[in-house]
């Protein structure tokens, strides 16, 4: 196996499309658990005109958006407590089927 050449720096390596595309991913942070994760590892929520949160599915829609695990626990744990509405600063509401 050859090692690499002196010359390959780590600026060089930075401009490798995988590196490079990995960095791009925005981390964001669970509203329910705290957790760090990248953007597209998150279900993205946001609040619609009437105040209800929604899932973005599309991730296109308008307005004040969070961000929540996958994961069951995560979203089950929305409705306890008032995360919701801390991570949205104002009275929130959720369908029951969310
Ligand atoms: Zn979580």
């Amino acid at each position: 196996m050859k090692l690499l050449p002196k010359t390959v720096t780590t600026e060089k390596l930075k401009t490798w499309p995988m590196v490079s595309k990995r960095g791009h991913i925005p981390i964001r942070t669970c509203i329910s658990c705290g957790k760090r994760q990248s953007k597209i590892d998150l279900l993205r929520i946001v609040l619609n005109d009437k105040g209800y949160v929604v899932r973005d599915i599309d991730m296109k829609a308008e307005g004040r958006g969070a961000y929540v695990c996958t994961d069951i626990s995560c979203l089950e744990r929305l409705k306890i407590g008032n995360r919701l509405k801390r991570a949205f600063k104002r009275e929130v509401f959720m369908e029951k089927e969310f």
